[in-house]
């Protein structure tokens, strides 16, 4: 993917995020993000249904790192399994990390792939992640 199309991309989801909004039910789990490096403030609201997850939604300030890929993250994430989404997330945290990874779970994600030149754009990329993958394994505890 070359970079003209990798910034349309963050760019897009930038403006015109996915998923943006603040469900009007209380079935929602809520968990917020934040990173004080940045300007990011995140409030995920996930709606799990048995393993499934139905829904995601967010809602906050952030840069447009953040704003971007938490919109890509809730495309990939909703429908699938927690097992499932564990495993996509691990895959883009090990993308970030410069570690192996399967490009093909991730799509769209991999415009973050060369976030590592960026090290303070790091925890903008990863900080709703993070959050989605502590909320995750704390569901599938119980
Ligand atoms: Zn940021």
């Amino acid at each position: 993917m070359n970079n003209d199309l990798k910034r349309s991309i963050i760019l897009d989801n930038y403006q015109f995020p996915s998923n943006r909004k603040i469900p009007n039910d209380d079935s929602y789990i809520k968990i917020n993000t934040n990173n004080e490096s940045c300007i990011d403030n995140i409030d995920l609201y996930v709606k799990l249904e048995n393993d499934i997850i139905k829904d995601i939604n967010f809602e906050g300030e952030a840069c447009a790192i953040s704003i971007s890929t938490t919109s890509i993250m809730t495309k990939l994430l909703i429908g699938k399994s927690i097992k499932e989404a564990l495993n996509i997330i691990r895959n883009y945290q090990n993308m970030i990390e410069e570690k192996d990874y399967d490009a093909n779970i991730l799509k769209e994600a991999i415009v973050y792939n060369e976030t590592y030149k960026q090290p303070s754009r790091i925890k903008c990329a990863t900080l709703t992640w993070n959050g989605m993958e502590k909320l995750l394994k704390d569901k599938s505890l119980n």
